[in-house]
């Protein structure tokens, strides 16, 4: 296909051929391969557009970049290369979508009610960040709490920090602080990792970090700011108080999906329910991405799935002409 290629628009009043809500490395692959199949296509990115790697400081494992690339530096390029062939791309949150007749509508906030209509939908919302569930800990978020080390780690420049959980984000964000904090201590409530080995080997070797291991956070202490915590051996019961600055806390994700609730199918832990690679249970509404795969949940499979969905789409519609 040429370099001058772009995908039409819908004639004035008619539904896009798909609308992708979502601009995380799932939906904007699904952008760059719908449109090079000449389907006209709306992404709806959110106000927060790009999605996870928009918090992340270095990405050393995305296949292409042998050196690393900055997170939001990535997703720049994704969203450059869907917008190169004709994605049309607004930053506006979904509120409600209407997905039980077709052309599909899809209704975005803010300023008054705006519907957009798609024959198609690809659903590339993403996942969440997951918190404790404390109490004292949602009144500090942002001021000494936070889930981004990347984000927040300079402003705990030689200060103590904790980082609960113990998985691959929990590794990151306690690597993360290394270059900032006096101290990291990464609390985990069992006694291993689930983290990558290569990651807990990069932690494990850091002077910085130490672990307390079979713990977990009972409270956060600090009524303005965070002045420490109340650490719970689970083994012991025993609970000590620990002076910090700041909680970091990487403990997951949950699937982004309140909006389909009642409108598609979700499983039991709320992540979209695929049927036969990319279809959903509504025909014509397609997903891709960490909505669905709790499983893998990295960039490249992310962007795998995108193109997975697009191609779909491609066929179902093809398949409608006949
Ligand atoms: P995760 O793998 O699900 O790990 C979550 C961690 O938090 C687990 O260690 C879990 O403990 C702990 N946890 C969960 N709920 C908790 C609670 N209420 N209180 C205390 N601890 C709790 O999540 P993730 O680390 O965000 O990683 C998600 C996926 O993304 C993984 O597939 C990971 O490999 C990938 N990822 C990759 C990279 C990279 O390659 N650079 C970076 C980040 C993430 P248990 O172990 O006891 O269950």
């Amino acid at each position: 296909m040429s370099d001058n290629f772009i995908a039409p628009k819908p004639k004035t009043g008619a539904p896009y051929d798909t609308i992708i809500i979502g601009s995380g490395p799932a939906g904007l692959t699904a952008g760059v391969y719908t449109t090079r199949g000449a389907l006209s296509t709306l992404i709806l990115g959110g106000s927060k557009w790009g999605g996870q790697l928009m918090l992340t400081t270095e990405v050393e494992n995305y296949p292409g970049f042998p050196e690393g690339i900055q997170g939001p530096e990535l997703m720049e390029k994704f969203r450059s290369q869907a917008a190169r062939f004709g994605a049309e791309i607004k930053l506006e949150d979904v509120e409600a979508v209407d997905f039980s007749a077709r052309p599909f509508k899809v209704n975005v906030g803010n300023v008054g009610y705006v519907g957009y209509e798609g024959k198609s939908v690809i659903i590339a919302t993403g996942a969440d960040t997951l918190w404790l569930g404390l109490e004292s800990e949602q009144k500090l978020i942002g001021r000494g709490i936070s889930s981004c080390a990347p984000c927040d780690a300079p402003f705990f420049r030689e200060k103590r920090v904790i980082v609960v959980g113990g998985g691959d984000s929990a590794m990151e964000e306690a690597l993360v602080l290394t270059k900032y904090a006096s101290e990291i201590t990464i609390v985990h409530r069992r006694n291993a990792f689930r983290a990558s080995d290569i990651m807990q080997k990069k932690v494990l070797a850091n002077p910085k970090i130490k672990v307390i291991w079979n713990s977990e956070v009972a409270e956060v202490m600090g009524d303005i700011r965070v002045m420490g915590v109340k650490i719970k051996n689970n083994q012991t019961n025993e609970v000590a108080e620990m002076p910090i600055d700041g909680v970091f806390v990487a403990i997951g994700h949950s699937p982004m999906t309140s909006i389909f609730q009642g409108k598609i199918e979700l499983d039991a832990k709320g992540y979209v329910a695929v049927k036969d690679h990319t279809k959903t249970s509504v025909e014509g509404v397609f997903v891709a991405g960490d909505v669905h795969d709790h499983h893998y949940r990295q960039a490249v499979t992310a962007a795998g799935f995108g193109c997975m969905a697009a191609m779909d789409v491609e066929k179902w519609l093809e398949s409608l002409k006949t």
